[in-house]
Parts: structure tokens; C-alpha cells; sequence
């Protein structure tokens, strides 16, 4: 479905976030105070417009409200932020996401009224820390402080055409496998227990970090 959004900020987070919206067949209004920003937007953006957005009354003129989904990608200026996502919640705007810097400006960017925080550098480390740490995780999501979403690639022998329900996947290790992904193009979603596992299948699991790491432990 075509949903309507408003990207404030068009650095390097709002910009990607701009671009992949119009890929996705989206229509993005694109708002930069720097005009040498909106210029380079102005051919990927259904509109772009150069505003201030800590202006209230230049936002109410933008129809801020009328959009589905506002993002809020003002980089440095933590107060424009936090005060941009304040007269969106304000303006009745149905969804916020909003980009911090750090910790405080999170928490404070959540109480004013931001359905979803993002934390694109803390995130990208985490995910990075995974890795780097790991010889059989290739990617790693956080989906709370606790639990992940994890991609494990299986190089133990003891996993090769064995069954899901033989290797007692569950209750051995307390994840869920939500998919397998078998060569360049297979993916077997949701797989069933008389699931066969082959050497070097990714597991796409789901469950708490210390069964992630101990999974991935195992691999080895
Ligand atoms: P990133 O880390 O995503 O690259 P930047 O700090 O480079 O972030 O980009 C943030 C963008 O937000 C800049 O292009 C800046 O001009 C824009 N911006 C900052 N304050 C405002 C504001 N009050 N109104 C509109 N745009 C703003």
C-alpha cells in the first residue's frame, strides 16, 4: 500500500531512508534547511523543500499532520530534534520515528512522543560487535535488550542431515528457527521438526542473547 511520509533531515540517515521509501514506490516529502541538501534531493523525492522545521507555523503550512509516518533524521542538533518530534506528536501526526544521537536523546525523543527511536550507529556497532566476534554469526539484530535475531551458519558435524527434531534443536538450545537458507536461492520458512539440516544451511534464529552466543559456541 502507498503510504504518505515526511523525512526531516536529509543527511546520511534521512537520505537513505528517502531513497529506499521511493524504491518501495512510496511518496517522500523530503525537508532540509540547507538547500544545497534538498537539491540533491529534489530528483528522488516526489516533492523537496527547503524549511526550517523548528518552525511551527512553516510545518502546519507543509500539511505535516495530513502525512502517515514522520521521520525525524535532523542529525547534530539535538534540540531541533526533539523539538520537531514534539510538534509532530502535537500536530496529531499517526506515526513518528526519530533518530538519536545517544542514550539521553533517546529517552527524551520517546517521551515526547516517538513511536519508534532509532540509534543507527549504537545499532550498526552492536551488530558489527556480533560479528566481528563470532566465526558462525553473520548477522545479528536486536530486537530488545535481551533477545536477537540471529543469522548461524552450520559448521558443526554433528548438525549435518540430521533432523530439527534429532538434534532436539528446542530444548537443547531454547531458540526458534524461523527460517534456513540453503544455497544462493532456497529459503525454507517457518521449518517443520522432520526438517533435514545441511552443512553450511543458515539458521535464521530467534531467542535470548546467551542461546544465541552459546548456538553460535557450538558451532565451532
Ligand atoms: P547524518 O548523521 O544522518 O548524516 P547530519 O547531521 O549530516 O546527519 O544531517 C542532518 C540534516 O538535518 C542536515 O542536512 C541538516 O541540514 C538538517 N537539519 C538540521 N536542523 C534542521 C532543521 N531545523 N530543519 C530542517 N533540517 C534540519
Amino acid at each position: 500500500m502507498r503510504k504518505s511520509f515526511a523525512i526531516i533531515g536529509l543527511g546520511r540517515f534521512g537520505g537513505s531512508v528517502c531513497r529506499e521509501l521511493i524504491k518501495s514506490d512510496q511518496e517522500v516529502l523530503a525537508i532540509d534547511s540547507c538547500e544545497d541538501r534538498v537539491n540533491e534531493y529534489m530528483n528522488v523525492a516526489t516533492h523537496a523543500v527547503v524549511a526550517n522545521a523548528q518552525d511551527e507555523a512553516t510545518l502546519r503550512s507543509l500539511g505535516l499532520r495530513n502525512f502517515d509516518h514522520v521521520i525525524v533524521a535532523i542529525g547534530e542538533d539535538i534540540q531541533a530534534s526533539i523539538l520537531v518530534t514534539l510538534m509532530a506528536k502535537e500536530m496529531g501526526v499517526p506515526r513518528i520515528t526519530a533518530k538519536a544521537q545517544n542514550e539521553y536523546h533517546a529517552r527524551v525523543l520517546d517521551k515526547v512522543g516517538a513511536d519508534t527511536v532509532v540509534h543507527p550507529e549504537r545499532d550498526m556497532g552492536i551488530r558489527l560487535g556480533h560479528k566481528l566476534t563470532s566465526n558462525n554469526m553473520l548477522d545479528f539484530i536486536e530486537l530488545s535488550e535481551d533477545y536477537s535475531l540471529a543469522e548461524v551458519i552450520v559448521t558443526n558435524k554433528k548438525f549435518y542431515n540430521r533432523t530439527i527434531e534429532e538434534i532436539n534443536f528446542r530444548q537443547h538450545f531454547n531458540l526458534t528457527i524461523v527460517a534456513i537458507r540453503r544455497g544462493k536461492n532456497e529459503l525454507i520458512v517457518s521449518p517443520p521438526a522432520n526438517q533435514m539440516i545441511l552443512e553450511n544451511d543458515i539458521l535464521l534464529v530467534v531467542g535470548h542473547n546467551d542461546n544465541v552466543d552459546y548456538l553460535d559456541d557450538k558451532m565451532n
